[in-house]
């Protein structure tokens, strides 16, 4: 089985396509970047042009990719979904802009991923709606500018400062999303189920909400994990007792934490007494890609305040030592 907290979209996630909200109103959460959304999405209808270029940044499982389809329908025009690593060279991306029509969506995933030679095409043909294409070989070698309808680039990363800053300065506007309140993830949960044809009581959607560390990716795998254990134990009901029972058969904790949250925060105690200690010596102790603790465990630690970044390091705090049960050395003694 697939571990629930991954940096990506995996093979089981399929079934996410039909959980996907249609419309901003189906969209739960994230309420500042939806105000704001709809400002600039009837403004632009009412223009009749394309809505401004958009980056939309924040953790894996958020709701990126979905917000663009959101935003797609809104609109009322066509999406194409390609990624960063999957756009290899330059004539790559001239093909796809050059198909697009006016007003569509390009969605880039992963946009931080562009090779440099791609990101070079996609300045012009942000700024211009323009592609400069080379034609000719040697001195006879002559550039054309041939041009494009014009189109929306939404792009994702999980960290706006991974982006080149050209990049970066063409985007018109750009939202963070946040994680998402247990009451917020509890509304997805009962959505997801009752699309899934699944029972649920409030009990358990708010256990299961309480426990998917913020992220409503990981709040549908929880779902459908803990469907079996439903069907087999509890009569087919989510109930507080069914989530609970299969949540801990995954080693998910009562705060969300899993064996790898636990095995980050036990090593900055252990070998390096709380901290601060810094990413890669820590990634490097517990076996783990830096880039993975940084975009898909930090983030949530630091909301529950287990965890703090100073400049010298990462340290954990207070409420880390006392959910793992270990003593604090450096405490003040009462
Ligand atoms: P990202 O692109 O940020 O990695 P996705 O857009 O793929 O995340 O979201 C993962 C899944 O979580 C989606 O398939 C969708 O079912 C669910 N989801 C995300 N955001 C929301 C939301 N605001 N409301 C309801 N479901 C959501």
């Amino acid at each position: 089985e697939a571990p629930l907290v991954t940096t990506s979209f995996t093979p089981a996630d399929e079934s996410e396509f039909s959980l996907r909200p249609k419309r901003l109103t189906e969209y739960n959460g994230q309420e500042k970047v939806k105000e704001n959304l709809s400002v600039y999405i009837e403004a632009a209808r009412r223009r009749n042009e394309p809505l401004d270029h958009v980056l939309l940044y924040g953790p894996p499982g958020l709701g990126k990719t979905t917000l663009a389809g959101v935003i797609a329908n809104e609109m009322g025009v066509h999406i194409r979904v390609t990624s960063g690593p999957a756009i290899e060279k330059a004539g790559d991306l001239a093909a796809l802009l050059t198909n697009l029509s006016e007003g569509d969506i390009l969605f880039i995933d992963e946009i931080h991923r562009l090779n440099t030679a791609v990101e070079e095409i996609l300045y012009p043909a942000m700024e211009d709606f323009a592609i400069d294409i080379i034609v000719g070989k040697g001195p006879s070698a002559n550039s054309i500018r041939l041009d494009l309808p014009r189109f929306t680039l939404i792009g994702a990363t999980t960290r706006a400062g991974q982006l080149s800053a050209p990049l970066r300065d063409r985007f018109g506007v750009s939202f963070r999303l946040e994680l998402y309140t247990p009451e917020e993830l509890c509304r997805i949960i009962t959505r997801s189920a009752a699309l899934m044809g699944m029972r649920i009581d409030a009990d358990g959607a708010m256990e299961l909400a309480s426990r998917s560390r913020g992220t409503p990716r990981i709040a549908n795998r929880m779902l459908r994990r803990v469907r079996d254990f439903a069907q087999l134990y509890y009569d087919g009901v989510i109930t507080r007792e069914a989530a609970d029972h299969a949540l801990g058969k995954l080693e998910v904790d009562k705060l969300g934490l899993d064996a790898t949250d636990r095995r980050m925060l036990t090593a900055i105690i252990r070998y390096y007494n709380g901290g601060p200690v810094g990413l890669e010596t820590l990634a490097a102790t517990i076996g783990e890609e830096a880039v993975t603790l940084e975009d898909v465990y930090e983030p949530y630690l630091m909301q529950i305040g287990f965890l703090t970044r100073t400049p010298r390091g990462r340290c954990v705090t207070q409420l880390a030592y006392d959910h793992l049960h270990l003593q604090n050395n450096n405490a003040e003694q009462l």
